[in-house]
């Protein structure tokens, strides 16, 4: 393989919608379900984000189509400030976004603030109309797909989950959104899918997961393209001080290789900070981290992979900063200047909110 290799990399997906719609349980209920399908440790748990193989969503979910896609990357840390504060290239970090709505509440203001957001940075989305464990009368069961849970439920809680979901879909159509119940769209870069999900119960949940891959693999394969040998670029997800190892930066890596050894250019409050990665770190293998010492050092990661870098001078990174690996043939100047102007965008985009 040479630099010029290329591949398709894992989706990155984020999570936005109003507080208490169950943004965070979601995310939990996605990790809780891959766990329980993978073999022990197919499913891996990256600095701020979370990987499912798409083995264990082709197991959850038995789709008709074979995916050529390595599974789907979900971000940690739900909601917009993080949606908007992970850019990379002046765009998006996210490939693809999760909109949840709480299916008993509907739209709420910050529902409204995340169609805006995801409008205006062109991210194609799937509403998880959520909660229709808690529609009066549902019948619960566990894990199971749409249809089938659908199907077991009474005559009026279908109607009342229908209404539901056309108020959802008059809302993100207020919003300039076509949208239908997802089994109803034919095509999706039209028309958004709303997929009724329990978040609570893991119901519809194996329905959205397929939503998303087949999104991504259908629209999305040009722009997951890439360089698996190529200099590696990121986005500062966050600054921490670690014992041991002074200011850190968990970076999430949508391109190219980094290295043990690599000088990288890191977006900086003031100006670009050129340093050298001493260590790389990932989580080891325990799901659950908040201990010290939890993590394996590795030599290299590939896009799309969240990791920690250990490097010297990292107290003025910034998150959402640029992370860009300087390749053999770049320019150190050049990389510097790119890194200055992104951080000017940053920068600008701040001062207007
Ligand atoms: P967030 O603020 O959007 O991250 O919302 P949370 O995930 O913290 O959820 C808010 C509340 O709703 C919590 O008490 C959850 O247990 C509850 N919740 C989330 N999803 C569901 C669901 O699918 N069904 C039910 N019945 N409750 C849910």
């Amino acid at each position: 393989m040479d630099e010029n290799d290329e591949a398709i990399r894992t989706p990155i997906v984020s999570v936005l919608g109003h507080v208490d719609h169950g943004k965070t349980t979601l995310l939990d209920e996605i990790r809780g379900s891959a766990v329980a399908e993978a073999e022990a440790g197919a499913i891996t748990q990256h600095i701020g984000s979370t990987v499912v193989p798409i083995d264990v969503i082709e197991r959850i979910c038995n789709p008709d189509e074979e995916f050529d896609l390595p599974g789907l990357l979900f971000i940690d840390t739900p909601g917009h400030h993080a949606f908007t504060t992970l850019r990379s290239r002046g765009g998006a970090l996210s490939d693809i976004a999760v909109l949840v709505v709480d299916v008993n509440d509907g739209f709420q203001p910050q529902t409204v603030e995340a169609v805006k957001i995801l409008d205006r940075t062109e991210t194609p989305f799937v509403v998880a109309a959520n909660k229709i464990d808690a529609v009066p009368g549902w019948k619960t069961q566990e894990d199971a797909p749409f249809a089938e849970t659908f199907a077991e439920q009474s005559e009026r809680v279908q109607n009342d989950v229908e209404n539901a979901l056309y108020e959802i879909i008059g809302d993100l159509h207020d919003n300039g959104f076509q949208a239908d119940r997802y089994d109803r769209v034919n095509d999706y870069r039209s028309t958004i899918g709303v997929v009724p999900v329990s978040a609570e119960t893991g119901e519809g949940i194996p329905d959205l997961l397929m939503v998303l891959v087949g999104l991504a693999q259908r629209f999305l394969t040009e722009s997951l393209t890439t360089r698996p040998n190529g200099s590696g670029e990121g986005t500062v997800v966050e600054v921490k001080e670690k014992k041991g190892l002074g200011t850190t930066v968990d970076v999430l890596v949508y391109d190219g290789v980094v290295e043990v050894g690599d000088t990288v250019v890191v977006g900086g409050q003031l100006d670009p900070i050129v340093t050298e990665v001493r260590a790389l770190l990932e989580p080891s293998e325990k799901v659950e981290i908040n201990e010290e010492d939890e993590f394996n050092r590795v030599d290299r990661v590939v896009a799309a992979e969240g990791v920690k870098v250990a490097a010297p001078e990292l107290d003025d990174a910034m998150a959402g900063a640029p992370f860009v690996v300087v390749g053999e043939d770049d320019e150190l100047g050049d990389v510097t200047q790119r890194v200055r102007s992104e951080m000017d965008e940053i920068g600008v985009e701040t001062a207007e909110d």
